[in-house]
């Protein structure tokens, strides 16, 4: 029913074609394969854009009032037009100037996308997948139109802007005179979407998307006209009236108890775009020397520019229910920064800007609150829904390892919501197991008379798993964590202990295991032996000894306690800085019968080769690339062919 809003006319001449940047194009083309069986979320994104856009009039308003023109009423409008097949949702926020317009509504840039875009595999089903890391929008009403056309004029403008696309490859903009001020976009229906213009099932959309956000959204009436008395002339219906379909209150100034979790869920996805529910959230209104409310979500998935640190992201920031910016960076540490949602200050002033944002106390003690309170939702989750913690921890876990080494007063915290693989997870056979045990739990399994928390970092699960250095502890029934994320060396480099036990990294220093038949390794009957390997393997080791961590292996390699890993070395080399030079004492096992072999050698030059091999072995059994990869093949070919020739 009912008329959409008038149409501005075109001026002259200056309608313009522009091409699509790439990666919309190909974003866009993957969002309506995506989502075509959630069709109805398109509305939600409009009044997300359209409610953001008076939002942010709003704030400019405050230091120019007559952006405001004479139209104060902040208000969206939703309109159709059943046999035009078309719907408009107009607002009269900030609106776009023509640069704006070619910019925002023709380009993504979000640093990133293009790499985001590569990674597409042109499969639909797995590709659907990856449209939640980047976020709905205004392209979502393509799905169900075949032309979308905006109008728009910026506040503080005179000349209005069309924007035209089917789109495909294109958008055409022109010129338009008496635009009124922000911006109407018209969705020209497909033929199987004509639902959207019927009053009932947009009214029912449109009270979903829009009850929790702070603007009216505004459709006509459907009045009917009255039932005609006996004898009477039937009355015409009364005009249609525009009226507020939602309750125009934001959702955060309303009471907890007085929300659905539905619509949690609905305002969470309006912050965020994602189309999928949040895990978890938390509202809470602070009163006292600082009176603040903050609304605080986790997601379900990462950003695809989730490790770009550098990426602006924040909560939303209100002051006394005016919006004032968005990504307000300083509520947060950086670590959290997969937490989305608003905070809401009494005592901030409403011109604020993000460098006194850095430098105020009462951000700083916010700041504290908020932390402690993701904190604490995340332990809660941890405690009562160990499935969403496992989700979170899947996806959010290697980000919030930084919080260890950069948040001192929370580190405990933090350090009880760390999950590891363990010798002790169970794999059913996938690569890498899911990472589920507890630092809480490895001390309730330690063994009697067990000091330590043992673990051990590699580039691999599987090298974590098959490190030699473990052969030991195992067969002692000591469990060791296995840990194969990227910032892990980095964690331990932060962590000293949990719980007053002291964290052991296995491939570092000497290894002392309670009630080992290792412990009577006697030195002194191997120090030939130590000797003879030390002379041939020369500059290559610091030292050589004989071995308690091994059982199975002939040889290892051992870190002194402050010598940089493997890992963090490759991280400093591949960013190219100076590490330091160091070299490993290798450890070699005296019953393993190659070393016996070894110990017997009486050539020289054969003792050599087979110390190197043994050397090198160890190195690669680490994880870690040979200097001379070629010296080894041939080294090895040539004992080999020995063999091969004793044997014929
Ligand atoms: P997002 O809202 O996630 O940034 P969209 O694709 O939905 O992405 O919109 C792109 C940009 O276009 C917005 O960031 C905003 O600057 C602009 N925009 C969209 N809708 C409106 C609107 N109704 N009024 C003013 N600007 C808008």
């Amino acid at each position: 029913m009912s008329e959409t809003t008038e149409q501005p006319d075109s001026t002259d001449a200056s309608g313009e074609t522009f091409g699509f940047q790439t990666e919309a194009k190909q974003l866009m083309q993957l969002m309506i394969h995506s989502l075509y069986s959630n069709r109805e979320i398109f509305v939600r994104e409009l009044i997300s854009n359209a409610s953001d856009a008076i939002d942010k009039l709003r704030f400019e308003s405050i230091a120019d009032a007559k952006l405001l023109e004479d139209d104060s009423e902040l208000r969206i409008e939703i309109t159709f037009d059943a046999e035009g097949k078309k719907v408009s949702i107009r607002d009269n926020g900030i609106g776009m100037s023509r640069d704006e317009v070619i910019k925002n509504l023709g380009t993504i840039a979000r640093s990133g996308t293009a790499e985001f875009v590569k990674s597409l595999t042109g499969d639909q089903a797995k590709d659907s997948q990856l449209i939640g890391q980047f976020g709905v929008g205004f392209y979502s009403g393509f799905i169900v139109a075949d032309t979308m056309e905006v109008v728009t004029r910026r506040a503080g403008e005179t000349a209005g802007v069309r924007w035209t696309s089917a789109g495909e490859d294109q958008f055409t903009v022109d010129d338009v005179a008496n635009a009124p001020r922000g911006t109407q976009v018209t969705l020209h229906l497909k033929d199987d979407a004509l639902e959207f213009a019927e009053d009932f099932r947009m009214r029912s959309i449109v009270r979903k998307y829009s009850d929790h956000i702070s603007v009216p959204v505004m459709m006509f009436s459907t009045p009917e006209a009255p039932i005609a008395e006996e004898g009477e002339e039937q009355q015409p219906a009364p005009e249609a009236e525009l009226e507020a379909v939602n309750q125009a209150k934001a959702l955060w100034t309303r009471g907890r108890t007085d929300i659905s979790d539905d619509e949690y869920q609905e305002f969470y996805k309006h912050l965020s775009h994602d189309y999928e529910d949040s895990l978890s959230w938390s509202h809470n209104r602070v009163e006292g020397k600082l009176e603040y409310t903050s609304l605080l979500y986790l997601p379900k998935r990462a950003p695809f520019d989730m490790w770009n640190r550098e990426q602006p992201r924040g909560l939303k920031l209100y002051v006394q229910r005016v919006f004032i910016m968005d990504e307000a960076e300083s509520f947060l540490p950086i670590y959290l920064r997969f937490v989305k949602g608003i905070v809401d200050s009494n005592d901030l002033p409403l011109n604020v800007s993000r460098e006194i944002l850095q430098q105020d106390d009462r951000v700083d003690s916010i700041r504290n609150a908020l932390t402690k309170r993701v904190l604490k939702m995340l332990d809660d989750m941890a405690r009562k829904e160990p499935e969403n913690f496992q989700t979170f921890w899947n996806e959010f876990g290697e980000v919030l390892k930084e919080g260890a080494g950069e948040d001192f007063a929370n580190r405990e915290a933090i350090s009880k919501l760390l999950r590891f693989a363990s010798t002790e997870t169970v794999n059913d056979g996938s690569d890498a197991p899911e990472k589920t045990m507890t630092l809480e739990g490895y001390i309730e399994r330690m063994n009697e008379g067990q000091e330590k928390i043992y673990y051990v970092t590699a580039d691999s699960y599987a090298a974590a798993a098959g490190s030699p250095h473990l052969e030991a502890l195992k067969k002692e029934g000591i469990e060791v964590l296995l840990m194969f994320d990227r910032v892990d060396e980095w964690l331990m480099g932060s962590l000293t202990e949990f719980d007053g036990k002291q964290f052991q990294d296995v491939v570092r220093g000497d290894i002392d295991l309670p009630d080992s038949d290792k412990d009577d390794v006697d030195d002194d009957a191997h120090k030939d032996l130590a000797e003879r390997i030390k002379t041939a393997l020369d500059d290559r080791v610091e030292n050589v000894k004989a071995s308690r961590r091994l059982t199975d292996s002939p040889g290892c390699l051992v870190l002194s306690a402050d010598d940089m890993g493997a890992q963090m070395r490759r991280i400093m080399e591949a960013s190219g800085q100076a590490v330091p030079a160091s070299r490993p004492i290798f450890e070699f096992n005296a019953e393993h019968p190659l070393v016996m072999r070894l110990d017997s050698e009486a050539d020289e030059d054969r003792f050599k080769d087979l110390a190197l091999i043994l050397l090198d072995q160890a190195t690669l059994a680490d994880g870690n690339a040979l200097g001379d990869p070629g010296a080894y093949s041939t080294r090895l070919n040539a004992l080999l062919l020995e063999l091969l020739g004793d044997a014929s």
